[in-house]
């Protein structure tokens, strides 16, 4: 296809919404070079690129992808995220998963997945409070297993999970490219895909994960749904620019909802993968998937954003040295996932905290603290997970669970109340608020 057909329409959009900046940095890196040229050399042979491709070529190529060479996590990166800021949304977090796990009958094994681990903080907090609540786990076999893309990511959760005890596969082809044990002696692998996890009672945990994946982008015309993709600049053939195609694609043909009202829509195709493959293993051998990511519910039209620094960046500016993402549309997760699983939420990551008590965590802590400093940054990281200007509304928890987990207890014929009880559902954390009678 010719790229420089008049027919493809340069496209621009409104004015770009904030995401979490907390400093900024200054912006001393050179752009690198070889993505770019490996995308302009690719559209010049194949024509533009679907906005899927330019993300998923910019994120996670497996040599120049922007997650496979960084460390963009914390105050020095590009972006900062909840477990990051607090130790206690991680705590949370795991008292979500005992929870749940207690609400399946406690099964012999407990498989902790999480998805796209950054630096390894969250499991770190959540593997804390399950060797508090070892009592409560008793004789579990419990197992942490990440599916993670970047091998410099890799390397730095092995350091903060294992201490650098960890062993790479020695063959690329291994499902499991990484392996040890955790500082309290439980076994952690190492997957490229969830489809290489083991079965078994799990429960999956994704932080900003989805917002990372590849979105489609498509656009209403006269005409009907095109498709937005990504081209050379005719004018600065170093730059790249959005255009429309002139016809239907696959994509804008299948993946549009036949009523969409908006006029712009993303669609995160290979998010809805990951949810089906998800509601499959929770279907097949029980377990709970907890997604949590900025989003809205169907509404939200552009929100595909760069961060670099902490700051905003336009998104087709030297590719490779920014974060990309999207908003999670969490109305497409629902559908993709069906009527075979229980779904929860979206609630607002406020909401989900609060449930989840931590005004009363964040009391216990304070009461255990006398340094000033760490006082008003234990307060200041509340404030930032919770307060609706700031994370606390912005950020959404969602849920996926077996469907028996909502269903009523059934009765039992001829069987007194008083002899037998029958036992009451534990109510799902987090997106109920919770009452101790
Ligand atoms: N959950 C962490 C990190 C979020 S950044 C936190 O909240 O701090 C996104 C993470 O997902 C990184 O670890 C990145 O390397 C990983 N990732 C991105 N795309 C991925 C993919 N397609 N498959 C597996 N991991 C991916």
């Amino acid at each position: 296809m010719n790229t420089r057909q008049h027919n493809w329409r340069r496209l621009r959009w409104g004015p770009p919404q904030t995401r979490l900046s907390c400093s900024s940095s200054p912006d001393l890196e050179k752009p690198p070079h070889s993505m770019l040229r490996h995308l302009t050399s690719k559209i010049k042979s194949t024509g533009p690129i679907s906005v899927a491709e330019y993300m998923r070529e910019v994120l996670t190529n497996p040599v120049t992808g922007y997650y496979v060479r960084n460390n963009m996590l914390g105050p020095d990166g590009d972006f900062i995220t909840s477990p990051e800021i607090s130790q206690i949304f991680g705590e949370l977090l795991g008292v979500w998963i005992i929870s749940e796990w207690m609400g399946a009958g406690r099964p012999k094994q407990l498989q902790l997945v999480e998805l796209g681990p950054g630096k390894g903080s969250l499991a770190s907090d959540i593997l804390r409070v399950f060797s508090q609540l070892q009592s409560v786990l008793g004789e579990a076999s419990v197992s942490l297993h990440l599916v993670e893309v970047s091998p410099t990511l890799s390397q730095l959760q092995a350091q903060n999970l294992t201490g650098n005890t960890s062993q790479e596969a020695d063959s690329e082809d291994e499902p499991v490219y990484r392996r040890g044990k955790t500082t309290a002696g439980l076994p952690v692998c190492w997957y490229r895909r969830l489809d290489d996890v083991p079965t078994g009672f799990s429960v999956f945990v994704a932080h900003e994960f989805f917002d990372a994946l590849p979105i489609h982008k498509f656009q209403r015309t006269e005409k009907g749904w095109r498709e937005v993709m990504v081209d050379i600049d005719p004018e600065k053939p170093d730059h790249l620019r959005f255009v429309v195609t002139p016809s239907p694609t696959l994509a804008s043909s299948t993946l549009v909802q036949a009523d969409e009202r908006r006029d712009h829509v993303e669609v995160c195709a290979e998010g809805g993968v990951i949810i089906q493959q998800l509601v499959r293993r929770i279907t097949e051998d029980g377990g709970a998937a907890l997604i949590a990511d900025y989003g809205h519910d169907g509404t939200k039209t552009d929100t595909f954003r760069a961060f670099k620094g902490h700051q905003l960046h336009d998104v087709l500016a030297s590719p490779g040295t920014a974060d990309l993402t999207a908003d999670v549309d969490f109305s497409y997760l629902r559908r993709m996932a069906g009527g075979g699983v229980a779904c929860m939420g979206p609630v607002t990551q406020r909401t989900f905290l609060k449930n989840m008590g931590i005004d009363t965590r964040l009391q216990v802590l304070l009461r255990n603290c006398t340094d000033p400093n760490t006082r008003k940054q234990l307060i200041s990281s509340y404030d930032m997970l919770t307060n609706r200007a700031k994370m606390g509304e912005r950020f959404l928890f969602f849920s996926v669970l077996h469907q028996s987990r909502l269903a009523k207890p059934k009765k039992q014929d001829g069987l007194s109340l008083e002899k037998k009880k029958i036992p009451a559902q534990l109510p799902v954390a987090g997106f109920t608020e919770l009452s101790f009678s």
